[in-house]
């Protein structure tokens, strides 16, 4: 197992190649078959409204604003009903902080679709920041908060909001975002009751290594003793439209996104998938990940509005991420949000 200063030191090191095959090495114990998965799913961004004013974020807008909205249950039918037709599996669904909105309105959203799609969808819905928000503004506790999501349909939970999950770093950039222990306390939770939810991380806005060293830190103790992780999935801030923007200068390079995508694979040893990204470091550097630790390589996204308001204007289709997978050496296979594999091609 790898230390904390193992790992520093990778970071400081320029052998990109020998720090990629050992991730290699490691992915390809953990899946010696050679298949490279992705997902079929969308993005619903149920409203924009936020209170929280991230200073990475260009997607939200405060309260009373022209452009905010609530998309109204009939919409997100509509783009459940699509994704279905597209042959996805799944959406995942994550908003911003609404103040008025208590838990009887995610508990009528997620019973509706229940009701109307059963299992056909799998909800992978509202990240640490959404839940501890509908805890407080309910009065409720974390558990009893997830175990209503839970019991109104709500499948498994999404990692985002982690950013770098280190209270100095969180201070700069999401002041009044969800703290460290939070984001945590919400995932322990949910494993505890049997969910399975994933983690993230996003570098470079301005956190140093020993940061990113301690997040993956904390998500390796997480899955040590809950194993409640799917995956991990790094990625890197988008500056383009954000306030963060203007401090933050230099978004990460290719070779900082493969050094950290593949330390992360080596440190996370506990975690089954670990996923390239293409949103951020575009289609051919998410193919290098392959070869970094990457297994997957998340979703083709019928719809993205989040990281694309900040400015990533990379897109890919089906046929495209396998063509990626293929010339990488790697069998591609669709998967489901729990990274089953299971469909026949
Ligand atoms: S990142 Fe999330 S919590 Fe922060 S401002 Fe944007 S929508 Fe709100």
């Amino acid at each position: 197992m790898m230390t904390r200063e193992e790992a520093t030191d990778l970071f400081h090191s320029d052998d990109l190649i020998g720090i990629g095959m050992a991730a290699d090495a490691i992915r390809r114990k953990l899946h010696p078959h050679g298949i490279v998965s992705y997902i079929i799913d969308r993005n619903i961004n149920y409203t924009n409204f936020c209170t929280e004013y991230c200073s990475f974020c260009a997607f939200y807008r405060p309260m009373g604003h022209a452009e905010g909205y609530i998309l109204p249950h009939e919409t997100i039918f509509a783009k459940i009903e699509e994704t279905l037709d597209l042959g996805g599996t799944g959406v995942l669904m994550q908003g911003g902080l609404h103040p008025d909105l208590k838990i009887e309105w995610y508990e009528d959203l997620l019973s509706s679709i229940q009701k109307r799609f059963g299992s056909r969808i799998h909800l992978h819905c509202f990240s640490a920041p959404e839940i501890t928000n509908i805890a407080e503004l309910s009065g409720l506790t974390l558990r009893d908060t997830i175990a209503r999501l839970r019991d109104s349909g709500l499948d498994s939970i999404p990692g985002g909001g982690a950013e770098i999950l280190d209270d100095e770093v969180r201070y700069r950039i999401s002041r009044l975002k969800c703290s460290t222990a939070e984001w945590i306390d919400v995932h322990r939770t949910a494993h505890s009751l049997g969910m399975r939810t994933t983690a993230t991380m996003m570098f470079g806005c301005g956190e140093r290594i020993e940061h990113r060293v301690k997040h993956f830190e904390i998500v390796r103790r997480i899955q040590e003793d809950t194993g409640g992780f799917t995956a991990f999935i790094p990625w890197f801030f988008q500056r383009e439209n954000t306030s963060l923007g203007r401090f933050v200068k230099e978004e990460a390079t290719a070779f900082e996104y493969l050094q950290t995508l593949a330390i992360s694979r080596i440190y996370l040893d506990n975690i089954d998938n670990i996923q390239a990204s293409w949103v951020t470091p575009g289609l051919k550097t998410c193919q290098l990940g392959l070869r970094f630790g990457g297994n997957d390589v998340g979703s083709i996204m019928i719809e993205e509005n989040v990281v694309s308001a900040a400015g990533a204007h990379h897109s890919a289709t089906e046929e495209e991420l396998r063509r990626i997978i293929r010339d990488a050496g790697f069998v591609p296979k669709q998967r489901d949000t729990l990274y089953r594999t299971y469909f026949l091609y």
